[in-house]
């Protein structure tokens, strides 16, 4: 899913829940208009408060009215009370009061529906809870090429700026085990999140998985697979080329991913260890062509000391 059918979904969630809380009260009032007492006070107080709103136009002092007003709704209080309820239990009960349950406080979005995208971006992303670093923990000091650190950081930065996109669809970080390829990608992966960016994040052994489930799976799964691989703003697949190949189905599905992303303009970032020969033998010419060899992919080689060894800070 995009960023827009995700906000779709919790957005009708919120909705839905509204319907359900009004629905709910609904139940209850009609259920304590049953008693005739209630039913009688209840029909008063409307007049009463219709009273009130012609008297105020009227611009006459409606203290009288008033009176009467609260006088009703203690009666009214009483007899909810004689049948075990309360006034609470024939109004809607929203599960945010900041915005009834409507999404939005004025014309802004509501706190309950941001964080609820957020999570639901989060939940979506494939990523693990562990994996929660962003730029603040990107220590630019401990790459041997600071330089090149800093301006991979900056690259970061400009993705997040640009929510998600990039001059190219394809980024590829070459280098090899334990330089921080990853440690990057979780970065700017949470960074995105926290942004409302829809991202997927696939570690190349999972990948792998999926793919031969969209290749066996029933036409609903396929749509799955189609939504989670296609239709996200970014998708990050880290450490491909350790992954095991199913003949006939890895390497035709990615390559299909990443044709549809091109053409959708749709943002890929890859990272491997795999230089362009070992990458062209292991998933032949068309997707060497696609990733390393063609001008939709900026390449970018990443020369470090293991990083794991060199610190505990950045994996
Ligand atoms: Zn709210």
């Amino acid at each position: 899913m995009n960023k827009t059918e995700i906000e779709n979904k919790v957005y009708n969630d919120i909705v839905s829940r509204k319907h359900e809380a009004e629905h709910n009260a609904d139940i209850r009032y009609y259920k304590a208009l049953q008693n005739e007492e209630f039913a009688n006070i209840d029909k008063e107080i409307r007049s009463a408060i219709i009273e009130k709103a012609k008297t105020e136009f009227d611009g006459k002092s409606s203290t009288e009215i008033d009176d009467k007003i609260k006088t009703l709704k203690n009666k009214r209080a009483k007899i909810l009370k004689s049948m075990n309820m309360t006034l609470e239990d024939i109004r809607p009960q929203y599960s945010c009061k900041l915005c009834n349950d409507t999404g939005f406080v004025g014309n802004s979005r509501c706190s309950c529906f941001q964080n609820a995208v957020t999570k639901a971006l989060f939940a979506n992303s494939n990523l693990s809870s562990k994996m929660n670093r962003t730029f603040k923990d990107f220590n630019c000091d401990i790459y041997d090429d600071k330089s090149f650190a800093e301006k991979l950081l900056k690259l970061g930065e400009n993705i997040l700026k640009d929510g998600g996109k990039y001059r190219v669809p394809i980024i590829i970080l070459q280098g090899d085990v334990g330089v921080g390829k990853t440690f990057f990608l979780e970065c700017l992966s949470n960074e995105l999140l926290n942004n409302n960016v829809a991202v997927i994040f696939m570690p190349a052994f999972e990948l792998s998985q999926k793919l031969l489930e969209w290749h066996l799976g029933t036409f609903e799964e396929k749509n799955l697979m189609q939504q989670m691989f296609i239709d996200c703003d970014v998708l990050v697949i880290d450490d491909l080329g350790t992954e095991p190949i199913y003949q006939n189905v890895s390497v035709e599905y990615l390559q299909n991913i990443i044709d549809l992303r091109i053409m959708k303009n749709k943002l890929t970032i890859i990272s491997t260890n795999l230089k362009t020969d070992a990458f062209a033998n292991r998933y032949g010419d068309r997707l060497n062509s696609r990733i390393y060899m063609s001008d939709s992919a900026l390449k970018l080689e990443i020369n470090n000391r293991d990083l794991r060894k060199a610190s505990n800070k950045n994996k």
